[in-house]
């Protein structure tokens, strides 16, 4: 029930999500970060929902410029709204 240690690391709440890749589509981003499991909103915390119902509700990927690597976080359609 438990899982195991040393397994594959779980995206923390709150931090950026590693991106690999030259460009991003983000309905497959959506989708790849909702097979984990463990998105959240960059935000408010809030959990990704399924991809399909991530997309209709106009979930965003935003990508965010790191030193070595690219990252991109996630927004739900709340703060997105917010945002302005
Ligand atoms: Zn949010």
């Amino acid at each position: 029930m438990s899982a195991q240690p040393g397994g594959a690391a779980p995206i923390r709440r709150g931090s950026p999500l590693p991106f690999l890749g030259a460009t991003m589509n983000v309905n497959e981003a959506l989708r790849a970060i909702c097979s984990t499991g463990e998105g959240f909103c960059w935000y408010c915390d809030s959990k990704l929902p399924a991809a399909d119902s991530a997309i209709r509700e106009g979930w965003d990927v935003q990508r965010m410029a790191g030193d070595r690597v690219a990252t991109i976080i996630l927004v739900c359609p709340t703060c997105l709204h917010a945002e302005g």
